[in-house]
């Protein structure tokens, strides 16, 4: 990744998601144009801390959506980046290059396709599921989407929204640390995706995108791939 940023932007406003979660809304200088891919990412030059950290975030916003450029993250424990970008007020200036990364959708593949989520990773599935969804697909498209609490499941609304408009996509919504009132999915996303996907039919042609934090990616990964998947049909990125 170069480390000359090629981008300086202003923080327009800020969304508070989730506890510890935030949007920021960011506008390009009016000389300068972003062209993106749904699911690709900025590479931030963080100041602080003594030295300039590189820290990476996927574009949460669309190349269809005509504003400023969206990142969603969350509030890392004791991580510098993270907190850096909490620390930032409207109209503080952000210096990136990008975009970058393969983990793309330009065009959803003609058979059924799931998309796992955990957390932020919502932030690169949105806009790969809203490309999915143009135009009204015939195949069936799934989110299975993980979070801890129901506070936690972010863009819920506008998820429930497309499921209403699209017959043929369902929204599943998976809470791993759900309250007592919560009535939908809950418990451990690798044994649910194992269960719907692995033992319940002997299909392998679907296309799965996955995206969260750590090893619970790579297992997902490891497990489709190793129950017949075709390599290339199970795309993922880990952060
Ligand atoms: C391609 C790519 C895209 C990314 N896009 C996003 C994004 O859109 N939103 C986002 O919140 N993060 C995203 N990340 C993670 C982000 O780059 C930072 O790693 C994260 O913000 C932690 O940085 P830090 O300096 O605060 O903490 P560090 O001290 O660098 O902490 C690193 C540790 O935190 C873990 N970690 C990374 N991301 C998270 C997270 N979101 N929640 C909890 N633990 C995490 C890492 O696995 C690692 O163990 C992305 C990472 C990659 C590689």
């Amino acid at each position: 990744m170069p480390q000359t940023p090629l981008y300086r932007a202003a923080i327009e406003h800020i969304v508070e998601r989730a506890p510890d979660t935030r949007s920021f809304f960011l506008r390009l200088g009016a000389d300068q144009v972003l062209r993106f891919r749904p699911g690709q990412f900025l590479s931030f030059q963080l100041p602080g801390c003594g030295k300039t950290l590189t820290r990476a975030y996927t574009i949460a916003s669309s190349p269809e959506d005509d504003g400023p450029l969206e990142i969603c993250l969350n509030r890392v424990p004791d991580g510098p980046g993270s907190q850096y970008l909490f620390d930032r007020r409207i109209g503080d200036q952000l210096s990136f290059s990008g975009p970058w990364g393969g983990f793309v959708l330009d065009r959803a593949p003609p058979t059924e396709c799931v998309f796992i989520a955990e957390g932020t990773g919502i932030a690169a599935i949105r806009p790969m599921l809203r490309r999915a969804l143009e135009g009204g697909p015939q195949q069936p498209l799934a989110l299975v989407y993980a979070t801890a609490h129901e506070q936690d499941l972010l863009y819920r609304e506008q998820l429930e929204g497309w499921a209403r408009a699209h017959a043929a996509f369902s929204f599943r919504p998976l809470l791993v640390q759900p309250s007592a009132h919560w009535g939908g999915l809950r418990g451990d996303l690798l044994a649910h995706v194992e269960a719907w996907y692995v033992e319940r039919d002997t299909d392998r042609s679907r296309h799965f995108y996955i995206c969260g934090i750590g090893r619970r990616v790579l297992q997902l990964r490891d497990l489709l791939r190793t129950a017949g998947y075709e390599r290339r049909a199970v795309k993922y990125e880990k952060w």
